[in-house]
């Protein structure tokens, strides 16, 4: 036996002795073709697969997904529903039935086996970590909604009572009713495809129909506004409302477009914003013409009306941070 072999083969002792059962050892148990391997680099994300570190089960136990199941890395990785489409696209790939034991060997069969195995490992640990972190800010925003919608209402009844329930507030009420569907639409997605694995596609889709006729409408709201409507005088020129037609017109085309994308073309797996498409891009355009044609509106019917400068400078900046984060937060 030479050097080499008689270190690896301490080595291989030492290894059985320290990591005994471990998770790791289940997938690595022989050291001689893992250090002789023809090919692959280990990356982040397959050293969270092989060592199995970095799983929520060591702060708390159960899988989301999978009420008393822990969720450990087998679980991630080879049992749990919630990633079973990665898991099958795996086994087509590398075909055949992976398990914990089989898995490195797999990897070893060729080089592209060895690039398929380390995707799925960095396509779940993100799905895991999307799952952790979305969730619970998506419940918080629709509680924010919530809250919203009961304040608004209660207001509406209010300014009803007065007969002071104008056409903007109601513009304001239906695109936050429309904005809270579209929310719950998206809680729903996140958890049936935790529940299921499979992505709910339609109300998925409905979702962003709702928030999109959300948007529209407070993009009308904020119009309307900028214009005086409401404010200063009771009513629009017909020139005016010519104008808004057509730019609301191109918006709802411009949405339309983008839905029927999502639908047929669009992989939302492969491009992480909307805007990265070519209706998307149009939409995001029109938007930054949106906001220019706004400050103008506003600056000139303040300086109509002394009175409401103050109205319209606070009307200024927050409209201003509505049109200009809300696309980069899409
Ligand atoms: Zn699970």
């Amino acid at each position: 036996m030479d050097e080499r072999a008689n270190s690896l083969h301490r080595w291989q002792l030492l290894w059985d002795a320290s990591t005994n059962g471990s998770w790791i050892h289940r997938l690595i148990p022989r050291l001689d073709p893992w250090v002789n391997r023809p090919h692959g680099e280990v990356n982040y994300y397959l050293t969270q697969m092989l060592s199995g570190h970095g799983f929520k089960y060591e702060e708390s136990p159960e899988c989301p997904a999978c009420p008393g199941v822990s969720e450990d890395a087998e679980h991630v990785f080879f049992t749990c529903p919630h990633f079973n489409v990665h898991c099958s696209t795996l086994e087509t790939a590398l075909g055949g039935r992976i398990q914990p034991e089989n898995l490195v060997e797999a990897m070893f069969s060729s080089e592209t086996a060895w690039e398929v195995t380390s995707a799925f490992a960095a396509e779940v640990l993100k799905d895991l970590r999307k799952a952790e972190h979305i969730l619970p800010l998506l419940i918080a925003v629709g509680f924010f909604y919530i809250i919203l919608l009961g304040l608004s209402t209660y207001m509406a009844i209010q300014l009803r009572y007065r007969r002071l329930l104008h056409v903007t507030y109601r513009l304001y009420i239906g695109s936050v009713i429309l904005q809270s569907i579209g929310i719950c639409c998206e809680i729903y997605c996140y958890i049936h495809q935790g529940l299921t694995g499979f992505e709910a596609h339609q109300t998925s889709l409905a979702g962003s129909l709702y928030e999109g006729g959300a948007e529209i409408i407070f993009t009308l709201l904020l119009f309307l506004l900028a214009l005086g409507y409401t404010v200063t005088r009771s009513s629009l020129t017909i020139k005016e409302v010519k104008y808004i037609s057509y730019f609301v017109g191109m918006l709802i085309i411009l949405q339309l477009t983008l839905f029927v994308y999502q639908w047929e073309i669009f992989d939302p797996g492969l491009v992480l914003y909307i805007y990265e498409s070519p209706p998307g891009f149009g939409l995001l355009t029109l938007k930054i013409l949106a906001w220019g044609i706004f400050v103008i509106c506003c600056w000139r019917t303040s300086r109509k009306t002394t009175t409401k400068f103050h109205f319209y400078a606070s009307l200024l900046s927050l409209g201003s941070i509505w049109f200009l984060c809300h696309p980069l937060t899409v």
